[in-house]
């Protein structure tokens, strides 16, 4: 009889095999930064950083819209803003890597149809877990909603901190930047944008 074959001991979770050049590109890193890649602390840290940055980025591997698709056309009349607010998120700056912690609200006016309100917290995950700048996260999350929805109006409004900025550089932590984009009604009628943007908090 032959023996049970075991998980690979290497991998017992069955997690993604990290390509020497990219445990090497790690190992690079840690070796400029100051430290010895091959001391014990550090001997397995090229493979779990070389995962975990598959993890911050998994925005990659799909595009946010899909969770657009599958929209509700009953609404019972209701034809007022719908809001979800606080929605955490965490991202990575393109210019160093660097975490993006922050909290999005996203709100739009609905045209005959509304989506599941946990989808537009996916939009904002599907957008954030890639290599940002906050200017274009909130544009692209409200840009996704604006062309899968067709709604009357989206408001985005994004307020984070930059680890780029409290922990190297400036360092100036308790530092938040907010940035906003508004579309269609609450672009164009001062109103709306004052409502909604008080629904937001701000
Ligand atoms: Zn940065």
């Amino acid at each position: 009889m032959s023996s049970l074959v075991g998980p690979d001991e290497d991998n017992p979770l069955g997690k993604p095999d990290v390509p020497e050049h990219v445990q090497q590109a790690v190992r690079t890193l840690i070796e400029w930064a100051g430290d010895d890649p091959e001391r014990e602390g550090l001997r397995d840290t090229p493979k779990r950083v070389a995962r975990a940055w598959l993890e911050y980025c998994q925005g990659y591997q799909h595009d946010p819209a899909v969770h657009l698709a599958r929209v509700f056309e009953e609404v019972g009349g209701y034809d007022e803003v719908v809001l979800l607010k606080d929605i955490p998120f965490q991202s990575h700056c393109e210019h160093h890597m660097a975490p993006i912690q922050g909290k999005a609200a996203i709100a739009y006016l609905p045209r005959d149809h509304v989506v599941g309100i946990s989808k537009l917290a996916r939009v904002l995950h599907g957008y954030a877990r890639r290599l940002q700048i906050q200017e274009r996260l909130t544009a692209e999350v409200a840009q996704c909603i604006w062309d899968h929805l067709k709604p009357h109006g989206v408001a985005v409004v994004i307020e984070a901190q930059h680890g780029c900025m409290t922990a190297r550089g400036v360092r100036t932590p308790g530092v938040g930047m907010i940035t906003s984009r508004m579309m269609g009604t609450f672009l164009e009628d001062q109103r709306s944008r004052k409502e909604v943007l008080s629904l937001m908090g701000y």
